[in-house]
Formats: C-alpha cells, sequence, structure tokens
C-alpha cells in the first residue's frame, strides 16, 4: 500500500476466462478507474489478480464484518489499493481514467463523481447559449420560432430524460424559452406562457411546452420500464426521479384512473358530430405502445386543464374563458409563413387584450389617463375597436367595413370577367360564403 493520503474508491472489472488446460478461471483483462474497493477473501484475491498486478498493488487484506447484500456464508475482505502507477493502454494509446475525462454512454456522460448536478448544469448552459444564438442571427421572429420548435426543443429533450432533472428547473428553462418566444413574436412581457402553449385556448399557436413535453417524456420512461417484455426489468423498480413538485409515477396513477373513469362514462357527443363519430381505442383493451400512448395524452389532457383553470382567473388575459360564441382558431406553420409578422402580433395581443389601448397604457404606467382621445371614455380594447360612438359617427367604422366589401366586390367583378372568356360554359352553381357578409356568388365556368 502506498501513499494512503490520495486514495478513494473507484469502480473496476476484472474478465477473467476458463483455461483448456485446468479448467480453472484466470484473469485475461482488468479495468481499473483511480482507486477500487476489491472484496473476496484474501485466497480469492491472489487468485484473482495476474501475478504482475499484484505486486504492483500489494494488497493488504483487512478482514471486516459480513455485509447485508452477502451471503451469510461468504468471508468478507476489503483491500483498496493506489493504482495511480497502473495505467493500461491500448495499442500504445493511454486509456484515461474516468476522473481524467468522463465516459460517454448511451447518450449520457459519468463523471467521477457518478452524480448528473455537472451534466444539468451544462444542459442549461447550451440551452441559454442556443437561444442567444438564435437571437443574435438576424432572421425574422416566426423564423426564430420555428428554430426553437423544431430545433431546440427535440435536443434539450433528450438530456431532460436521461439525467435526474428536478421539475423546478424545467419551469427555470420553460421561462427562459418563453421570454425569447416573446421577444422574437413582438409579444409584450405581460403576456402569459400559457397563451404560447395552451391547445385549449381560443387562439392556438403551434409551440410546445417544455413542461408538457417533460412530462410526457417522463411518463413515458416509467411506463416503458413498468410494462417491458424483460421480467428482470419489469421488477426491477427503476425509479424516475423528477423532483417532489410532480412525480411521474403519481402522475401515471392520475391518468389510469382517468382513462378507467372515461370507460365507465363510455362514448360522448362533443359538438355537431353524432356519437361514436370519433372512435376511441378502450383503455382496458389497449396494449403496449397504444396504452402508452393513451396514458401520455391523458398527461397532456391534465396539463391542459391546469392551464385552462389559470387562465379563469386571471381577469384581462383569461376573457376568451367566458366567450361564448367565438369560434377557435387553431394558426398552422403554414399561416404563420403567409402572414405578416405585424398581422400575427396583433392577432394574438388583440385576443389576450394586450395591445397597447389607452386604457392598457394607463394600467402599465405609460400614459396618464386611460380615456379615449375621441370621446373622452374609458379606451378599452373593445371600445377602440368596435364601440367608440364617435368613430362610428364619422365614418371610421364604416370605412374598414367598406374596404372589406370592396376587396369582395372587386373579386366578384374579375371573376364575372374571367367567366366570360370561357368558351364551354358549364351550369354549375358554387357557394361562396364570406366572414363578414354572406354573399352568393355564381360562377359560370
Ligand atoms: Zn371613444
Amino acid at each position: 500500500m502506498a501513499n494512503r493520503k490520495n486514495l478513494d474508491t473507484g469502480v473496476g472489472a476484472i474478465l477473467s476466462q476458463c483455461s483448456p488446460e485446468d479448467q480453472k478461471l484466470h484473469p485475461c483483462s482488468s479495468h481499473l478507474q483511480r482507486g477500487i474497493t476489491i472484496w473476496g477473501t484474501g485466497s480469492l484475491l491472489r487468485a484473482c489478480y495476474p501475478a504482475g498486478v499484484e505486486t504492483l498493488f500489494a494488497p493488504v487484506v483487512k478482514e471486516t464484518p459480513a455485509d447485508k447484500i452477502l451471503q451469510p456464508a461468504c468471508v468478507v475482505g476489503a483491500a483498496r489499493c493506489e493504482i495511480e502507477r497502473f495505467r493500461f493502454a491500448l495499442g500504445g494509446i493511454r486509456i484515461p481514467s474516468v476522473t481524467e475525462k468522463p465516459v460517454k454512454t448511451l447518450g449520457k456522460i459519468f463523471d467521477s463523481s457518478l452524480k448528473d448536478s455537472a451534466a444539468i448544469k451544462q444542459t442549461k448552459c447550451d440551452l441559454a447559449t442556443w437561444l442567444t444564438t438564435i437571437d443574435k442571427s438576424g432572421l425574422p421572429g416566426k423564423f426564430k420560432a420555428w428554430i426553437y420548435q423544431h430545433g431546440v426543443l427535440p435536443r434539450i429533450l433528450w438530456p431532460l430524460l436521461v439525467y435526474e432533472v428536478p421539475i423546478t428547473m424545467v419551469e427555470a428553462l420553460e421561462k427562459s424559452i418563453s421570454h425569447f418566444l416573446r421577444r422574437w413574436l413582438g409579444l409584450p412581457r405581460s403576456l402569459s406562457s400559457i397563451a404560447l402553449y395552451g391547445h385549449s385556448t381560443k387562439l392556438q399557436l403551434p409551440f410546445s411546452g417544455l413542461m408538457e413535453e417533460f412530462k410526457v417524456t417522463r411518463t413515458r420512461e416509467v411506463m416503458m420500464y413498468r410494462d417491458s417484455t424483460d421480467v428482470r426489468v419489469a421488477t426491477a423498480g427503476i425509479l424516475v426521479k423528477t423532483g417532489r413538485k410532480w412525480q411521474a409515477q403519481e402522475a401515471i396513477t392520475r391518468a389510469e384512473a382517468r382513462l378507467r373513469h372515461k370507460m365507465l362514462v363510455g362514448s360522448v357527443a362533443r359538438g355537431r358530430a353524432g356519437l361514436g363519430s370519433f372512435p376511441k381505442p378502450r383503455y382496458d383493451q389497449a396494449r403496449g405502445k397504444e396504452k402508452r400512448q393513451l396514458v401520455q395524452d391523458e398527461i397532456r389532457v391534465e396539463e391542459e386543464e391546469d392551464r385552462y383553470s389559470r387562465m379563469v382567473g386571471m381577469s384581462k388575459q383569461g376573457a376568451w374563458t367566458r366567450w361564448e360564441h367565438a369560434e377557435t382558431r387553431k394558426i398552422t406553420w403554414t399561416e404563420m409563413w403567409r402572414a405578416e409578422p405585424l398581422r400575427i402580433k396583433f392577432l394574438i395581443q388583440s385576443v389576450y387584450d394586450v395591445l397597447p389601448s389607452p386604457a392598457n397604457l394607463h394600467t402599465w404606467g405609460l400614459a396618464d389617463t386611460p380615456e379615449c382621445k375621441l370621446c373622452q371614455r374609458r379606451g378599452t380594447l373593445e371600445h377602440i375597436l368596435s364601440c367608440c360612438p364617435k368613430a362610428l359617427g364619422e365614418g371610421r367604422y364604416r370605412w374598414r367595413h367598406d374596404q372589406v366589401l370592396r376587396s369582395l366586390a372587386d373579386a366578384t367583378c374579375t371573376a364575372i370577367q374571367h367567366s366570360k372568356t370561357q368558351a364551354a360554359p358549364k351550369q354549375s352553381i358554387s357557394l361562396v360564403r364570406s366572414r363578414c357578409h354572406t354573399m352568393y356568388l355564381l360562377c359560370v365556368e
């Protein structure tokens, strides 16, 4: 035993082969990291080590009480060895120890501490770097948002899956992502992140929230361990740790209870569709991937309900929860590409009442008075867009109204002119319904 002050515990493995000559196991290869703790009897130690290694290590065998993990009949000995002087090489290339260079296997990095804290810190730094790089790229805002959805999000989910990341940290990461998304879309900082990631809102945007994806990923992991076809994996009791605030195992229990309840309730009609128009697989009959998918969908529904309940509590941004006749609108990426950036911005701000109306400017401390400059009444969003009596009297609303009508009339005239040039008219009637007015257009093709 050499200098004891640098001694610590590490990991090691010795590979043995059965010799055809004496039918006994002989070590053929070994791999050690920094320090090694060897368990076994003194005679076993000597038998396991090759002669060269034994002289280098000079293991000291100390008898200790038997550990509970081992069989009661097993005699346990402990030896600690200084292996700084001992290095392995492969084809002349020295193999670094785990203290010098972390090992990456199955997409996960292991360092000498065998903890995830360094990797989690690195993930946080990586995300900050990616977002800042995108922010400084000089691209239009919607391009940046697209890069987040299709580039950053899939990449960040992998480290969140393989390391034990607490949910509070994921919340912090989502907060920084929302900050950048708002900036790229030109939205005010006061806009709730629910407006960005909600799936049941009146205006649905094509972005996915990191929290929701994290929850779905971790629950899928739990179910893959639990329902594994390999009995050893299924019965190993692998715990998926996600902090104290939210636990994947509990979320699955809740989701399964909800699915069983839905099974008892049966099919429910929704909207104008008849009963059974959208058949869904039954939870008790689903197996494997289909079953996992049902639970994951239920996790998403639960997350959405949580968002909705928070939105109901917001008097301004949650006003849409009280709209009865407004249609739900889903913005796709195709629409995002076609739309002018300012139009998307106006659309989102008008739904959540965060436009710079006189009332809002006054609330934000940017204006002295919340009054409308035309009629001196309170200038809320509704007042400015459709309720100002002075603007109505001056024909401002009618002007906007007439512009829409003019566009429709132009389109009608163009269609009529175009139809006159067609040689063989077919007697078919297409009814075109506009959003603002109902007009029926006769097209003779
Ligand atoms: Zn007014």
